[in-house]
């Protein structure tokens, strides 16, 4: 079957990119996710000529809950980690007439390879939605409860003071999430959150845990393009899926594991 053949799935499925850095040198362990500026650049085209409407998160999720009119075919394009490239990616998507959402990582903000607090306001200004993406980009279900806490709304104050305006949205590092994580980042005033589930969003879907997918650096434009009529993904699920619960528990382990062996280590020290 040919891609002009397909019939996109109007008004269903909701396609919720999430890119990282966009770069010919990717920087040390960002290999997978750093998509070259030139296939960035043909991504943009897909984009802007696949007929979707794009959305900022906010936006999209006031569709989600009814508040305003959702378009036939909304689109939303997320960044996330904040590199210092992203400016010009978000830049290269605005000129294509594509606002975008960024998730910030704050203690990124002014490192060499991170987003200034200027460009944030740039950006903002721009119509470009900044969210937060916690301080230290821990995976927040693994961590004391408290600490967790502590990272999102530290995250949301941080941003609210560089940037002057509320920060309503909020994105899971490594899309890890528990319903103890999801009430701590509603209980902190977002608005929204989003995951990563690698799977369409929906209108049914959770305002609280919206899927996207990870652009990777060999996602072609082909492939972008298919996704973006609504296909070669599943839809979101609303329960977690298996495999991301048996990973957190995977992950509980290892961690009790470490304990143990540290507390035994520590026992047996002369
Ligand atoms: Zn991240």
């Amino acid at each position: 079957m040919t891609l002009a053949s397909m019939r996109p799935v109007h008004g269903f499925a909701i396609p919720v990119l999430l890119y990282h850095s966009v770069d010919d040198e990717p920087a040390v362990g960002q290999e997978p996710y750093t998509v070259t500026p030139k296939l960035f650049g043909e991504h943009v085209a897909a984009i802007a000529d696949a007929g979707c409407t794009a959305m900022t998160i906010s936006e999209l999720v006031a569709g989600l809950r009814g508040d305003r009119p959702l378009p036939a075919r909304p689109v939303a394009v997320t960044f996330d980690d904040t590199f210092a490239n992203t400016q010009a990616a978000v830049e290269r998507l605005r000129e294509a007439g594509i606002p975008s959402t960024i998730y910030v990582q704050t203690n990124r903000i002014g490192l060499p390879d991170g987003p200034s607090v200027a460009a944030l306001r740039e950006l903002a200004a721009a119509g470009t939605e900044v969210g937060a993406h916690t301080v230290s980009h821990p995976y927040l279900e693994s961590i004391p409860l408290a600490d967790a806490t502590q990272e999102i709304a530290e995250s949301r104050s941080v941003l609210e003071q560089h940037m002057q305006r509320r920060i309503e949205t909020f994105a899971y590092p490594h899309g890890a999430y528990d319903r103890h994580v999801r009430a701590a980042v509603i209980a902190a005033g977002f608005t929204s959150a989003v995951a990563v589930k690698n799977a369409l969003s929906h209108p049914l879907d959770d305002p609280f845990a919206i899927a996207r997918w990870t652009v990777m650096h060999d996602t072609s434009t082909e492939r972008l393009a298919l996704v973006l009529t609504g296909h070669g993904l599943p839809l979101a699920w609303r329960k977690e899926r298996r495999r991301t619960r048996a990973a957190r528990r995977a992950r509980r382990l290892r961690r009790r594991v470490e304990t143990l062996k540290r507390r035994s280590d520590d026992a047996g020290a002369p």
